[in-house]
């Protein structure tokens, strides 16, 4: 039986993406339509994780619900995707933006594409702050986190302009000064809870773009929990946002006439996690109920990794605390590391094998390069210098360099570019080479390398996206 749905916007995916494009159409009065591949997991709709679970004392079951039962295999496969075993994805309302931790770090005009001038971002980053609620001080307060602010400033002295070390941005309210609610999926709903012209279908998978002389028609989809029943949603716009790697898979699995970079350049930062007991001098000012806390040290051009000290939900799983140390008085220091953007580390889709979803089944190619490896030596030297200034290394100090795809920050694969030279698959505003109607809008269109959490400037990309359709 096939269920026929008609709207102005059909979109598939409900994460990052899909909810910064819907939540600006629907506020403009357009009637959309959202297909989600996975379940509703949260009441309301737009829940964050965090809120679940959101005092202290959970910090680490945050954590076991997170990488225990929310990350899964893409498409909810039984096995890893081959050669990106780490790289998992999370399929239900929300996507992984219903569990990210709201990490918001504006990026460097070094990690910016260079076919479109810095300023003309401007206006889609403030609005992605206001929307986000970021809170630029977010990072934290206090005695202690000042203390260890202070500290990390001085030991790594000067900073390039605009990028000195400060407390991370954060999309979250502090409720009587603790961290608490990340802003999530809300995107879709703004201001009003439960908007007639938005319709959010679960446990749907997008299968098919539909296009009728190159122009957009609709989308259709199966029910995931009983297949025979399919659905068609006729739209004169069709946006995929299934992910970096959703999106590529919808795409292959469609009709279409693909540019050759269609599932190519795929990338993350490679991520080196350790944790450290603090100083006694710092010791000394943690309280028991110290609050969680982000310390931001900007990628910049000339130093093209990031740098993150903090507390909070998910440990980066290096080195054991000695006995008598209380959590609080640890430290985890992240750094993610840009790698070079490059043709050869693509996906593969199997014409043939279907994953569970019914869509093609992918594997990867996937490498660092020469360059790539000098330059996490280069940071990983830095990563010591802080964690030899603020903790003790001493007693078995242990960094980890994080499998690839374990950053959950993976981009690429459905590129973004000026021109249409077989270097991207859309254009600069998310449309499909060759169509009108059909965009791309995730974390998969960005094909500049980067050093930070890549979330605020997706959003603020879909912000230009969505400003694409409504002038349309
Ligand atoms: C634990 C954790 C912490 C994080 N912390 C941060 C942070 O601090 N800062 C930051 O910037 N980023 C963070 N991230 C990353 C952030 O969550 C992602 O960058 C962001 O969610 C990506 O948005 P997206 O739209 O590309 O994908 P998602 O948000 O994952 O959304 C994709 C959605 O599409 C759905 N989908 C896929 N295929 C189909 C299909 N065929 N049909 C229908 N639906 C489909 C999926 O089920 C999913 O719901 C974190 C991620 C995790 C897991």
């Amino acid at each position: 039986m096939i269920r026929k749905l008609k709207a102005d916007v059909v979109i598939a995916g409900s994460g990052a993406g899909g909810s910064a494009v819907a939540g600006e159409l629907v506020a403009a009065g357009l009637t959309v339509v959202v297909l989600e591949a996975g379940p509703q997991r949260f009441s309301p709709l737009g829940t964050h994780v965090r809120t679940v679970f959101s005092s202290e004392a959970d910090l680490s079951r945050v954590g076991d619900v997170i990488y225990g039962e929310m990350l899964t295999n893409p498409s909810m496969a039984a096995e890893p995707l081959k050669n990106i075993r780490d790289l998992r994805v999370s399929h239900h309302t929300g996507g992984m933006f219903s569990l990210w931790m709201g990490n918001c770090p504006r990026p460097d005009a070094s990690e910016l594409p260079d076919w479109m001038p810095v300023a003309d971002w401007e206006p889609y980053f403030d609005k992605a702050s206001r929307l986000m609620h970021i809170d630029l001080q977010g990072g934290g307060s206090g005695q202690m986190f000042e203390t260890l602010l202070g500290r990390v400033q001085s030991t790594l002295g000067h900073r390039a302009k605009g990028r000195e070390v400060r407390p991370m941005p954060v999309a979250a309210r502090r409720v009587d000064g603790v961290f608490k609610i990340c802003s999530s999926d809300d995107l879709f709903f703004r201001d009003s809870p439960s908007p007639n012209n938005l319709t959010i279908l679960p446990d749907t998978i997008a299968t098919e773009v539909l296009v009728s002389g190159g122009r957009a028609v609709g989308l259709r989809g199966v029910d995931r929990l009983n297949p025979a029943e399919e659905i068609e949603v006729s739209a004169d716009v069709v946006v995929v946002a299934g992910g970096t790697v959703g999106s590529p898979k919808l795409l292959a699995n469609s009709a279409l006439d693909h540019r050759p970079a269609l599932g190519a350049y795929i990338h993350e930062h490679a991520c080196i996690g350790s944790r450290v007991t603090l100083i006694p001098e710092i010791r000394a000012l943690i309280r028991d109920d110290e609050p969680v806390y982000s310390i931001w040290i900007p990628a910049s051009g000339e130093k093209p990794w990031q740098n993150q000290l903090c507390r909070f939900t998910l440990s980066s799983g290096g080195g054991r605390l000695a006995p008598g140390i209380r959590e609080v008085d640890s430290s985890d220091i992240f750094t993610f590391v840009k790698i070079d953007v490059r043709p050869e580390n693509r996906f593969h889709f199997d014409p043939i094998r279907k994953d569970p979803f019914g869509l093609p089944d992918v594997t990867a190619s996937y490498a660092l390069s020469r360059a790539d490896r000098l330059r996490i030596g280069q940071a990983m030297a830095e990563h010591f210098l802080i964690a030899s200034d603020v903790g003790e290394v001493e007693p078995g100090w242990t960094p980890t360099l994080y499998a690839a795809g374990g950053s959950t920050h993976f981009m690429g694969s459905c590129r973004m570019g000026a021109e249409d030279d077989g270097t991207s698959v859309v254009d600069r505003f998310g449309r499909l080479w060759g169509y009108e109607g059909v965009f791309v809008a995730d974390n998969s269109v960005i094909g500049t390398p980067n050093s930070g959490n890549p979330t605020f400037t997706t959003v603020a990309q879909c912000l230009r996206t969505a400003e694409r359709i409504l002038l349309s």
